[in-house]
């Protein structure tokens, strides 16, 4: 099978993936073996390749939206699973046993392994993944556009619940990208008036065609407080300016892996019982009711797919943000 791996992390424009030919891997004890349909391409993949992230495993391969159909089971792995349409996220593995496993949180197990970083990923032919955490998908979904939910999607679905969004609250959105645009439509969904700062004409226009009330560059203050914020650009400046666009008893979530600094700012933005909360990821509860919720109201990502040896271009692109929308890499 073909893999794109990392053999030297290194900045994108040193094309630190490699295309190789290697055996396919066979499923272990509880895990199945993929046939890869499609893999979403994330900015945490950017940040494995260029070793942002610390390394874990030696020419891993990423990718962790995985749209694949099973195609062998290892020793114990569920028969219902022979042959399935299924989704692979970051969450690779949990414990099940610690505390934050056992209150339900598991994306706060300390434990955790995650999938195109301590696991190889998708961005191959073949791939394995433990049973347990493999999410079933409908296969009326395009592979394709199926494979940007597998984290985009559902970290901003899961953004949108831990910033507590009511139907027919009025949220704001900052930074508008492969997450946001995919989080506007449910939003929308639950009759909320979505309020976007983003920049650039084509972020807007798509926030704009995607049922945006109110578009906005950074800098711009909405017409009306939001009840909701979700942060999604990894920036400091912008997490104060949506803390002085909520309302009092308003909530912000930051929907950021990492993020420049956030500047000093007046008590008075934060005082008037508003919340600044963070997302660390996602549950598989999070994956299976955001997949179905998707599937119900038809949700559409837009996607650039790109061949698996386009695979350093399309983190290119997507560093010097010239993607439209959410990169596909079609193994
Ligand atoms: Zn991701
Ligand atoms: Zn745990």
């Amino acid at each position: 099978m073909r893999a794109a791996v990392v053999r030297r992390p290194g900045p994108i424009e040193t094309t630190p993936l490699v295309v190789e030919t290697r055996e396919p891997p066979w499923p272990g004890p509880g895990q199945v073996r993929l046939r890869v349909r499609a893999c979403g391409v994330c900015h945490t993949d950017l940040h494995v390749a260029e070793g942002d992230l610390p390394p874990r495993r030696a020419g891993v391969v990423p990718g962790h939206q995985i749209v694949a159909d099973v195609d062998a089971l290892g020793d114990g792995a569920d028969p219902a699973l022979a042959g399935a349409r299924v989704g692979v996220t970051w969450l690779a593995w949990t414990c099940g046993m610690c505390a934050a496993c056992r209150r339900g949180e598991e994306n706060l197990c300390p434990r955790a392994r995650f999938t195109g970083y301590d696991t190889d990923g998708g961005f191959a032919e073949v791939a394995v993944a433990d049973a347990g955490f493999v999410i079933p998908l409908p296969r009326d979904l395009a592979a394709e556009a199926a494979a940007p939910l597998l984290c985009a999607g559902v970290i901003g679905y899961r953004a949108l619940r831990v910033a507590g969004v009511q139907s027919g609250e009025r949220l704001g959105l900052y930074g508008f990208g492969a997450s946001a645009h995919l989080a506007i439509q449910v939003a929308r969904h639950w009759r909320c008036e979505v309020g976007v700062v983003t920049r650039g004409a084509g972020h807007q226009g798509l926030a704009e065609a995607l049922g945006a009330a109110w578009v906005g560059e950074p800098g711009a203050r909405p017409p009306e407080a939001f009840d909701r914020a979700v942060v999604f650009a990894p920036s400091g400046a912008l997490v104060v300016e949506a803390l002085r666009a909520v309302r009092p008893g308003g909530v912000v979530a930051i929907n950021a892996v990492t993020m420049d600094a956030i500047p000093a700012m007046p008590y008075e933005l934060l005082y008037g019982e508003r919340t600044l909360r963070t997302v660390s990821h996602l549950t598989r509860a999070d994956a299976r009711a955001f997949i179905a919720l998707a599937a119900e109201i038809s949700l559409r990502a837009e996607i650039e797919v790109f061949g698996l040896v386009e695979v350093n271009e399309a983190l290119r692109r997507l560093k010097r943000r010239e993607l439209r929308a959410a990169a596909v890499l079609r193994p």
